[in-house]
């Protein structure tokens, strides 16, 4: 039997193909088991100094993710001798990636399109696992979907449990067993109680937070280095765009050190002077960076970010040419704004080649890791496809094994 802890990108994944071969896996996981629209109550609080987003509950993060899936850092892999050209083929085909149907790109995302163009950057519709027939295209992808239009882990969640994996929901796992340094289980507290699950085989997909403060809680030294792919929406005013009701981060260009992606923030509004300005007459871009994993989770597990040189140069240069096109796209440039920096892809916590062998196993025999935790440097782009590629290249080890 196979433990996995932890049920987002990571983990449902290995589920779901040990499942489809009867490898018996119990999944543990923190969170309730919800319904997808109901996601954005379960978005995680972290301290006041650093504005990070992630999710406890069934799916964890993808549940709430635009699912855009973009491939990355294969070079940075080949480096470690791990190819992932064959699985990235292979998720992308399960779950459907392709660049949305005409029909789902809004008027915001075609300007924002076509004004890049125009500039000469490399664009292009962003790849995505979204099922046009049920998107009601609300703008709410960031929400959870309100017509589960898009492909989340607890899709594969789903599958694994229908193919008798065991599922246990609202259990928190606060350490693994260990003997002889060989992993025997995992202890977890449900309903107040404390209870063990018994295995040699253990994966950890609990995110680069929550797998940091199991490593550590057995004697592993992850979480100390951490990057969070900052982002900004810089944005302005344009009259009944109606932007924020569009399928949000449909288009991409993807510039040397930065990506832009269409991306609605209410937040806009609030650095506008004028109080008739409402959410409909916003279109805002998303700015998201690579940063150096300079930031770490201290020692009471509360998440620090550092940001370099590096890091703001890349920002100022995307945040720049995002201002370019929201002025070609028709934005009254008097009026732009941002949001506060923040960051929705935290890894690098237990990387491969530092905490974790290129079979994503740590020093404790039979302990793995498969989530963003494992990335060996920060993406700088959607992380989702590159953990799911892992995480499938980990279940055929382990079915291997
Ligand atoms: C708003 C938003 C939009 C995003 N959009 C995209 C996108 O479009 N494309 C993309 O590629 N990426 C996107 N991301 C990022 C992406 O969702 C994450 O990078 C990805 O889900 C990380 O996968 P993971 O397996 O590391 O962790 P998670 O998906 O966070 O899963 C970790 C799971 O472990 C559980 N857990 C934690 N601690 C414990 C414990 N002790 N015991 C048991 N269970 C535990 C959590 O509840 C959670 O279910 C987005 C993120 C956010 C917040």
């Amino acid at each position: 039997m196979v433990i996995i802890v932890g049920t987002g990108a990571g983990g449902a994944i290995i589920a779901r193909e040990l499942a489809k071969d009867d490898i018996p896996v119990t999944i543990i996981e923190k969170g309730p088991y919800i319904k997808s629209k109901d996601a954005f109550n379960y978005y995680d609080v972290y301290n006041d100094d650093v504005d990070l987003l992630t999710t406890t509950c069934i799916g964890g993060a993808t549940i709430v993710s635009m699912s855009n899936m973009v491939r990355a850092l294969d070079e940075e892999l080949y480096e470690f001798d791990i190819g992932i050209s064959d699985e990235y083929k292979y998720v992308e085909n399960l779950i459907n990636v392709h660049q949305l149907d005409d029909s789902h790109i809004g008027r915001g995302t075609q300007l924002f399109l076509d004004a890049a163009r125009e500039l000469g950057l490399n664009t292009m519709k962003m790849p995505k696992a979204i099922r046009e027939k049920d998107c009601i295209q609300c703008g709410k992808c960031a929400f959870g979907c309100p017509a589960d239009a898009k492909w989340s882990g607890k899709d594969f969640v789903d599958e694994a449990v229908d193919m008798g994996a065991k599922l246990i929901t609202e259990a928190e796992v606060i350490d693994v067993i260990v003997e002889d340094s060989q992993v025997k289980g995992v202890k977890y507290i449900k309903d107040d109680n404390e209870e063990s699950c018994l295995s040699d085989t253990v994966v950890l997909s609990a995110g680069a937070i929550g797998s940091t403060l199991i490593l550590r809680q057995a004697g592993i030294d992850a979480g100390r280095e951490l990057f969070f792919d900052p982002f900004v929406s810089v944005g302005g005013y344009i009259k009944d765009i109606n932007f924020n009701t569009e399928v949000q981060m449909a288009g991409l260009v993807i510039g040397k050190n930065f990506v832009l992606s269409p991306h609605f923030s209410s937040f806009i509004k609030g650095n506008i002077d004028d109080k008739k300005v409402s959410d409909e007459d916003i279109l805002s871009i998303m700015v998201k960076t690579a940063d150096d994993a300079k930031g770490y989770v201290d020692d009471d597990g509360d998440v620090v970010k550092i940001n370099t040189i590096n890091d703001i140069r890349y920002l100022a240069e995307g945040v720049a040419t995002a201002g370019f096109i929201l002025e070609k796209a028709g934005v009254d440039p008097s009026t732009i704004g941002s949001t506060v920096y923040r960051g929705a892809h935290p890894g690098g916590t237990a990387a491969i080649g530092k905490v974790v062998d290129t079979n994503q196993e740590t020093e404790i025999k039979g302990l793995f890791v498969s989530d963003a935790s494992v990335l060996p440097v920060s993406p700088g782009k959607p992380p989702i496809l590159t953990i799911l590629a892992l995480s499938k290249r980990l279940a055929d080890h382990l079915k291997n094994k």
